[in-house]
Formats: structure tokens, sequence, C-alpha cells
């Protein structure tokens, strides 16, 4: 049967249906939800794009990748590629040229060094190999390292603050300054990833690595909803991401070396070279992921007593901490954002009001 052909009175109104229902099915094909499990240091980071095209999100996924690989080829602490060269440059005396983003890295962890008196310091990698925290492979078994190999290390003062940056090119006259990026490398290539979306155009993401995340926009008519992790798997609660922040979570529970007597667990005390104590976890959210992520590390070290004052010269205010005894602490503007998950024993806490301790004053 042939179709009648249309008045051309009607002709226009025809086209432009047309074109408005090309439209619509663009727009509705676009508003929904792209995923991948991209591999990130040794784990799985989740990318979601809200709002992409097909190839687009193929493209980013691609890339991405392929970022978090270089980053993990670069930023190794122990197998060998451009930190190990730097580490053994400084080791020998002599001068190396990093690159953009290790430099950046230094940078930023030098602040962060200073900032929270010490607690936070990348340059301890000799002490975190010693205490045999450069694996894969956890628990470690086997007894803690002496006293006397633990203040040996220690007497010699690794600090980020000693690298000298000039340009590209970084040098020290400590030789025992070797950086381990384990305290920032998860958070600031969450920064990366979603500053290259944003470069292709994508404006709603979230790259979420076992909790530890960054996103930015919404995913569609709802802000993104991502959970708050809490010792020993599980979660505590939810939160609501306010467009672009992300959110970190350190544990003194998944990593660690054990004897027959005790849990040593992989995040250290700079000062005394012992594992830091007293807490299991500690949540930041913050705009970057590098600043969540070396806040967090920051935080553990602090501990108890301290981490209030911390958190205040670290610029933070959305901090949630759980001590040993499973009691959740947290900051006013934490408690306001937080949905726990049933009944969770927890207090507000408000910023440190008192200067954070010298380090070695305590
Ligand atoms: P996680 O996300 O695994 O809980 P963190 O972000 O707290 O870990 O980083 C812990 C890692 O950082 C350790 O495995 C080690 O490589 C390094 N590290 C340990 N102690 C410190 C510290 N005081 N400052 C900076 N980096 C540290
Ligand atoms: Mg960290």
């Amino acid at each position: 049967m042939r179709t009648p052909a249309l008045p051309p009175s009607r002709l226009p109104t025809r086209i432009a249906s047309a074109i408005l229902l090309l439209c619509c099915l663009t727009a509705c094909q676009e508003e929904r939800e792209h995923s991948a499990d991209l591999f990130i240091f040794g784990t799985i980071a989740q990318v979601k794009l809200w709002g992409a095209g097909d190839e687009q999100a193929n493209r980013a996924f691609a890339e991405v990748q392929q970022m978090f690989q270089g980053m993990h080829r670069d930023w190794h602490a122990w197998q060998p590629g451009l930190l190990t060269d730097i580490n053994e440059a400084f080791a020998s005396g002599r001068s190396i040229r990093g690159d953009p983003q290790i430099v950046e890295m230094i940078r930023r962890s030098q602040d962060y060094e200073r900032r929270s008196g010490g607690r936070f310091n990348p340059a301890i990698g000799e002490l975190v190999g010693l205490w045999g925290f450069h694996t894969s492979e956890y628990p470690i078994i086997g007894p803690p390292p002496s006293g006397a190999e633990i203040d040996a290390l220690l007497a010699h003062r690794p600090s980020s603050l000693d690298i000298r940056i000039d340009g590209l090119q970084l040098s020290t006259a400590n030789p025992h300054v070797q950086l381990d990026f384990g305290g920032i490398a998860k958070g600031y290539a969450v920064d990366l990833a979603i500053a290259r979306l944003r470069q292709l155009g994508i404006d709603n993401a979230i790259a979420n690595a076992g909790g530890d995340l960054r996103a930015m926009g919404r995913h569609g008519d709802r802000p993104w909803r991502v959970a708050v992790r809490k010792p020993g798997g599980g979660v505590i609660g939810a939160i609501e991401v306010r467009g672009d922040e992300s959110l970190f979570t350190s544990g003194n529970y998944e990593r660690f070396r054990q004897d027959a007597r005790e849990r040593y667990p992989h995040i250290l005390d700079p000062r005394t070279g012992w594992p830091a104590q007293g807490l299991v976890s500690a949540t930041v959210i913050a705009p970057e992921g590098l600043a969540a992520d070396a806040a967090a590390t920051a935080l553990i070290v602090a501990g108890p007593g301290d981490w209030p004052a911390v958190a205040r010269d670290l610029g933070l205010d959305q901090v949630l901490v759980i001590d040993e005894a499973g009691k959740v602490h947290q900051t006013p503007a934490m408690a306001e954002r937080v949905r726990f998950t049933g009944n969770v024993d927890h207090v507000v806490v408000p910023l440190g009001a008192k200067p954070v301790p010298e380090p070695g004053a305590e």
C-alpha cells in the first residue's frame, strides 16, 4: 500500500516532530549508566559514567585503564620503574629527572608532611621495607624488626622536605630518603582519571576503588550514592556525593604483619617507626582524592587524641574515625552527611582547638 503524500502545509510539522523524536531517542539513550571494572594498583576500580554515549564511554574507559597501568609502572615502590630509579639515584647521591606527576606528588607530599607535623611522610620507604610492607601478600607472618634496626633508620630522619625540586630535576642530600607513595597514590590516580574524563567531555562520573573514590556531577536526577567502609568488611553507612568531591578511608586492619602475640598494621608512625595505634579507620571527604588519601593516612597516625587537631591543621572539616572499641567519632560537618546502616555507637567531636604538638614533643 502506498502511503498517501502529505499535504505540503503539514510537512514542516512532521519533520519537526521527527527531529524531536530523534533528539529524544538520543537523549534517552544517553540517560543511562556506563560502568567498567578497571585494574588499579593490583585491585579493581569501578568507573561509572552517567550520560555518556557508547563510543565516548568505551574510549574513556580504555584511556583511563591505560593511565592506571602507567601509574602502576611508574609509581611502584618496589618493582623496577621510574620511582625505584629515583630512589636509587637518591641513595647514591645523584640527581635525576622525574616526571610532572611524580614531581606534583612530591610537592603535595611536602605540604602534607609539614602540615601534619610529620605524621604523613612518604620518604619512609626504608622503614616500610624493613617492616616487610613492600609486598602484595598479606598477612605477613613473623616477628617485627628489632628496636635497634628501627632506631637506626629513624636516626637518618628521612623527610620529603629533604628533596630539592628544580623543574623536573630531583635531588637530596639525604641518601635515606626513599619515596613510597602508598599513602597517596590511589588518591592522585582518581584525581587524574576524573580530570581526563572531564577533558573527554564527560561531566558525571565516579571512580571507586573499593570505597576510596572521587566523583563529579550526578547520577541522572539524583546524586551519586556511596558507602562508607567499616573495619573488617561491610559498610557503616552511606553518603550522597555533592558534585565534585572525594571520599577516602585508611584502615589499620587489612594489611598487617602478625606474630604469635600481636598484629602490626601497615601504617607507620614516622616519628617512632612503629605502627600507628588507637584508630582502626579514618574516613575523609575533601575535594581532591590526593588530599583525602594523604589526610586519612595522617589521621590514623594522629590517633584518638590528636586527630581533631591534625584535621583542623590539614584544613579538613568532614572526618569520621573509628576507635579500637568500634565507636565512631565524627566532625559536625560529617555527621550531617552520613546515614548509618543500623545501630552505630557514635559521637560528634568538634575540630581541634589546640595546636598540634610538634614531632618529638609527645
Ligand atoms: P590503605 O588505603 O591501604 O589503608 P593508606 O592510604 O593509609 O592505605 O596508605 C598506607 C601505605 O602508605 C602503606 O602501605 C605505606 O606504603 C605507606 N605509609 C605507611 N605509613 C605512612 C605514613 N605515616 N605516611 C605516609 N605513607 C605511609
Ligand atoms: Mg592514604
